[in-house]
């Protein structure tokens, strides 16, 4: 009776091991869960968005402010993460518009001697590529100085406005205006041949010489001389195009002005066009 007591007593201790056993095995299945789930969810709310922060903060070091974010969560870092990237759009848009701001002549809204040699880079590639031929022009108005000394300072300002808009109104697809000193001014002009580009620039001479400026009570007639050189036929480089032109220009000058004058690498033709008006 006593044997079959003490066999009862085990059998109850065995189980109640058993039991505790597999307690032990789920609290420590609990405890590994646990451990993963907060791993996972610290990397994810963590981890991640201060890696994903780091990489930003480097790009923007660097000058890419164009660097997005990959960031999902609306916490504080997430807020933290906005934040960077609003901050990051606003330098961005304030460089953008510095750099236009200091391409662009604020008199006559064109763009100023700074863009020229990547447009000219660009547009020269282009009239490679098709054959074509680039007149690169130097625009001087006529005795500028009179019209500042006659009507004054910022009358003279509007005759610069006057001839730009003329120029930015004869440009077409390929075609650029530059402020590129005081009163003179660059174009880039795309053609087929020389003679075309001649032709252009003679009915920009035409129209300006047709077209005063009037102001108030003026009407402020105005001419201008052009010397022009050719990209490729005179030289490939836009420095020595300008020096080209810009001989070209001194001798439309010495001519009489209100004329156009093409460069030529012999002789510095002079195509005669209508006498010195002034
Ligand atoms: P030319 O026919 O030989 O070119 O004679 P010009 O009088 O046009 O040339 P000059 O170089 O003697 O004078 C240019 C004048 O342009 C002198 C300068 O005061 C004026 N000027 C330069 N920039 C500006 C500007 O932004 N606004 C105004 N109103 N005048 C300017
Ligand atoms: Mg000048
Ligand atoms: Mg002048």
């Amino acid at each position: 009776e006593e044997a079959a007591e003490v066999e009862e007593m085990n059998a109850q201790s065995l189980s109640a091991l058993r039991a505790f056993k597999l307690q032990a095995l789920l609290l420590l299945l609990a405890l590994a869960g646990i451990l993963i789930f907060s791993a996972w969810y610290y990397a994810r709310t963590l981890t991640r968005p201060l890696l994903a922060i780091g990489k930003a903060a480097s790009e923007l070091a660097t000058g890419n402010l164009k660097h997005k974010i990959e960031l999902a969560s609306n916490d504080e870092i997430g807020q933290l993460a906005k934040n960077i990237q609003a901050m990051a759009h606003s330098l961005d848009k304030t460089y953008t518009d510095l750099e236009r701001d200091a391409s662009t002549d604020p008199v006559t809204g064109l763009a100023n001697r700074r863009l020229l040699p990547s447009v000219f880079r660009k547009e020269a590639s282009r009239a490679r590529r098709h054959g074509e031929t680039i007149a690169v022009v130097m625009l001087d108005i006529d005795h500028f100085k009179q019209v500042n000394d006659t009507h004054g300072h910022a009358i003279g300002d509007e005759v610069l406005k006057h001839v730009a808009e003329i120029c930015k109104g004869a440009l077409r697809e390929h075609d650029h205006c530059f402020r590129y000193g005081g009163e003179e001014f660059v174009l880039l002009l795309a053609a087929t041949d020389a003679f075309e580009s001649f032709q252009a620039i003679e009915r920009l001479r035409k129209q300006i010489a047709d077209t005063p400026c009037i102001q108030d009570a003026n009407s402020i007639s105005i001419t201008a001389s052009f010397g022009m050189s050719q990209y490729p036929r005179n030289n490939e480089e836009l420095e020595q195009l300008l020096d080209a032109a810009d001989g070209a220009l001194y001798q439309a000058k010495r001519h009489g002005r209100n004329r156009v004058v093409a460069y030529d690498p012999d002789v510095t033709l002079s195509f005669p066009t209508e006498p010195d008006s002034v």
